[in-house]
């Protein structure tokens, strides 16, 4: 057997093409769906991430702003800047990049971001709308998947899942998640004792775990669905060689770094009976779902 790879490039194109007509219909009672991000500092994947998310906005004609602040600014100067895209009109949607640098109060920023325009889902009152299962916006990584999962017919209902990996982003709403969709769900995390032995038990395991190829053989149920959220950039050849499919290595050897996820992927492809990518599996779903959250919010929806 050889799992089906689960195409998330694919279906975040379909999702985005979904949302042209509920587009189209704001810009003619005049509103352009627009988003305002804040990145602070030079984090080099964040300033990937923060292009990705705008030029999907820009391919679908919603308006997008960035502010970019230097790494040093402090925590005052990162709310100043939260409260002047409450504050705008046309501004639906706040995206705050993440990590900020050490010095700024992450926690006090996110909570400052207004809970109607917080298209991430981070914000204390959007978490616990989620927990009750009344949620209005939900983080985009695990809503992206949720997307996969049931636009794809993987059945979760009653089915075991497991989460690895117990992060406010991910891993806690995609907990949720997976419990409101009915499946039985168990989250691991760095203290888990004997991983595989937990995670050897999923019908649906998710890996978002942050450390390339810890999820291997023995971690994987024959006929499991495997989503792999890791984005892990890989530097080093021997780690690549282990890693990463022959056909990429010559991408290694040019760019000198290659992404790679938390599933050793070559390892469990003819165990597992379905499997996300990395690149091309949660990542641009991730990103079509931001747009969606900040389209809904310019229709006053979420
Ligand atoms: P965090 O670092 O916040 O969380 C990682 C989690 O993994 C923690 O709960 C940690 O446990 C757990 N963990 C770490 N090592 C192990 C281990 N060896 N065994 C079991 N559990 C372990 O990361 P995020 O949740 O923010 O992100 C996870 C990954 O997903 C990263 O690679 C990130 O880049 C990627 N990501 C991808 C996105 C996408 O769009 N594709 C979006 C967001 C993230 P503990 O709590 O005990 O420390």
């Amino acid at each position: 057997m050889t799992a089906t790879l689960l195409d998330g490039a694919a279906l975040a194109q379909e999702i985005k093409e979904e949302l042209r007509p509920e587009i189209a219909k704001l810009r003619s009672r005049g509103v352009v769906p627009g988003l305002g991000v804040l990145l602070v500092g030079d984090h080099a994947a964040s300033g990937v991430y923060v292009r990705s998310k705008t030029r999907a906005c820009e391919d679908l004609g919603l308006h997008h702003e960035t502010r970019h602040l230097s790494a040093g600014v402090g925590t005052d100067h990162v709310l100043a800047e939260v409260r002047r895209f409450n504050e705008r009109a046309d501004i639906h949607g706040i995206l705050v990049q993440l990590p900020l640098p050490a010095q700024v109060d992450t926690q006090r920023v996110l909570d400052l971001v207004d809970p109607s325009k917080d298209v991430d889902g981070f914000h204390p009152e959007n978490v616990g709308r989620l927990v009750q299962k009344r949620p209005r916006f939900v983080p985009c990584t695990p809503a992206g998947i949720m997307e996969l999962l049931t636009r794809r017919g993987l059945e979760l209902r009653g089915r075991r899942a497991v989460v690895v990996g117990r992060s406010d982003i991910v891993g806690k709403p995609m907990a949720l998640l997976l419990l409101h969709a009915d499946a039985t769900v168990t989250v691991c995390h760095s203290k888990t004792r004997d991983l595989a032995a937990v995670t050897r038990e999923a019908d649906v395991l998710v890996a978002a775990i942050g450390a390339p190829g810890v999820i291997g053989r023995d971690h994987v149920k024959p006929g499991a669905v495997v989503i792999d959220v890791g984005m892990n950039r890989v530097t080093d050849k021997e780690r690549a060689l282990a890693l990463l499919d022959p056909g990429r290595l010559g991408q290694f050897e040019a760019r000198g770094h290659a992404l790679v996820g938390d599933v050793d992927i070559r390892a469990v492809l003819d165990v597992a009976s379905a499997i996300t990518p990395v690149p091309g599996g949660v990542g641009p779903l991730t990103i079509a779902l931001l747009v969606k959250n900040t389209v809904l919010a310019a229709a006053g929806e979420a």
